[in-house]
């Protein structure tokens, strides 16, 4: 009998390159949820998995087979274009919003038909958020109200000390937000952009099916800075200095004392989408029960609008890249189990808002309180060759922070911080369902000193790939694979963190007075609100 060739356990730039260059390939049509794109990828990862020896981690069936696919409905609004959209002003102002110039909308529930109408309300940021003793809505009830706030949280140039400084902090995060005005009543949420620009609404009309209900807030949407400038009431002052009241401390809301009524259509679709979910138990009986769950998104965005005739948006970076390495992880950890169990997650809809990630948060196999720490692998940055620095994001929030240290210092690399802090990375990838669930959670990735080439050839790189090629159909193999030993390099770092966090007696925990602190026990009572 032959022994197993000894470099079995290797993860080779060959096998990283073989597997990126096919699943980022035109076969698998930009790997769009509920496509013929998404049954050729599910398929290919289930197959790759079952090859490795991974035990299926989905939950039973209903025929008791074990299964690798966790079904995740998504409800999906497109708009009614035949219908008009209506916008009414009353009260101290009447007239009317221009849709689609001044307003635009998202409807929020099941129902195709949104009517509702209700007083405008400026709220700010629309944040509550004791430990920064910040609270916009001091004073205000927001109970059938339309609220209008902005996007983001507080910033004062130069002011390092407010929340995070420009690191951006949890409270700045949209869904939250949204969530926070819905709890306290309000019937509508509509955005504004200090810099007069809103963002259609279009990224935020899908939402997973199971957190949708029609009697919370009935609408999304933006309204422009010269629209609310307008709106607001004589006494108030300026817009610009409304905005930079929002800035500081002691800012109130501000009634305008003008209704809204809104009415308008959608057609909502409910798509049948899946995570892909296998298991490697682990060896240890006593640390067994409890999971190492990494995670990278399949999703990409599928077929759409041609670009220099190219109409497949492969998202070879954006997250093939990270679905490679979590396969190349997956092979060598079946064949080396540790003690605790690997959970290797294959989300879907991450590109819809974390849709897949915060489905197997809510309602996957695993509970959260068996989750010890969530690893996430989206970044493909190290796709442009190998590094002398790690920027796993989350570092500073719990003690994983402490493991990155050590298993950098063992890789001859240094720990730099986020070399984007402004962009709230951490915020905008599928670690963060994890983290606000309760569970200690990285955003991996290796830093910007790169080998051999200069910070300014990196940032250049950087500024090509998101003005170029992000969410592109040039988001492919042969344009943004430059250098796969980087690849190669944050296999094995992220194979260095695994294998210690699997390993070690004590499961990680978030630091004292950190923004996700909270004491495991708490973990599974409160992993689905949102
Ligand atoms: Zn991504």
């Amino acid at each position: 009998m032959l022994g197993q060739a000894p470099d079995s356990l290797a993860i080779t730039t060959r096998e990283l390159a073989a597997r990126l260059r096919f699943f980022s390939s035109d076969l698998f049509e930009g790997r769009y949820p509920g496509t013929r794109g998404e049954a050729l990828t599910t398929g290919y990862l289930v197959s790759e998995l079952q090859s490795f020896g991974l035990r299926p981690g989905a939950a039973s069936t209903a025929n008791g087979t074990a299964g690798w696919l966790q079904p995740v409905q998504l409800l999906v609004q497109r708009p009614d274009s035949g219908s008009p959209v209506e916008a009414r002003l009353t009260g101290r102002i009447s007239g009317q919003l221009a849709p689609g110039k001044e307003v635009t909308f998202a409807n929020t529930g099941r129902s195709p038909n949104v009517s509702t109408a209700g007083e405008l309300v400026f709220v700010g940021y629309g944040i509550d958020a004791p430990m920064y003793r910040w609270n916009d809505f001091a004073g205000i009830n927001l109970r059938g109200k339309i609220a209008i706030m902005i996007f983001g949280e507080p910033t004062v140039e130069g002011d390092t000390l407010r929340f995070n400084g420009v690191r951006a902090s949890r409270f700045s995060w949209l869904t939250d937000k949204v969530a926070e005005m819905d709890r306290r009543g309000a019937v509508g949420v509509l955005l504004i952009r200090p810099d007069g620009s809103f963002q259609s609404p279009f990224r935020v009309s899908r939402y997973l099916a199971s957190d949708v209900r029609d009697d919370g807030i009935r609408f999304f949407g933006g309204l422009t800075d010269s629209a609310l400038a307008r709106l607001l009431p004589p006494k108030s002052g300026s817009l610009e200095k409304l905005l930079k009241a929002a800035d500081r401390p002691g800012f109130r809301s501000l009634p305008l004392g003008v209704n809204l009524a809104v009415r308008f259509r959608t057609e909502p679709t409910l798509v049948t989408s899946h995570n892909v979910i296998g298991t490697v138990p682990g060896t240890d009986s006593s640390l067994a029960s409890q999971h190492v769950v990494l995670s990278a998104h399949w999703d990409a965005y599928g077929i759409g609008k041609p670009v220099k005739g190219d109409s497949i948006y492969n998202g070879a970076l954006d997250d093939g890249s990270g679905v490679t390495a979590m396969l190349a992880l997956a092979r060598v950890f079946a064949a080396h189990p540790q003690r605790r169990s690997l959970t290797f997650l294959f989300t879907t809809a991450e590109e819809w808002g974390l849709l897949g990630a915060h489905a197997f948060v809510c309602a996957g196999p695993v509970p959260m309180e068996r989750v010890a720490a969530n690893l996430n692998l989206d970044d493909g940055l190290e796709l442009l060759g190998p590094k002398r620095d790690a920027a796993p994001l989350g570092v500073e929030l719990s003690t994983l922070g402490q493991t990155i240290q050590q298993v950098a210092v063992k890789s001859g690399l240094r720990v730099s911080p986020d070399p984007y802090p402004a962009e709230g990375y951490f915020l905008r990838a599928d670690n963060y369902p994890f983290a606000r669930a309760g569970v200690p959670a990285l955003y991996m990735a290796l830093g910007t000193d790169a080998v051999g080439s200069s910070r300014q050839y990196v940032d250049a790189k950087v500024k090509e790939y998101l003005e170029r090629d992000y969410h592109q159909p040039s988001d492919e193999y042969e344009t943004v694979a430059l250098n796969l030993e980087g690849s190669r390099q944050y296999a094995e770092f992220v194979r260095g963190v695994t294998t210690t966090v699997a390993n070690e007696e004590r499961a990680p925990s978030w630091l004292p007075g950190g923004e996700f602190e909270r004491p495991r026990k708490q973990v599974a009572t409160t992993r689905c609100a949102r």
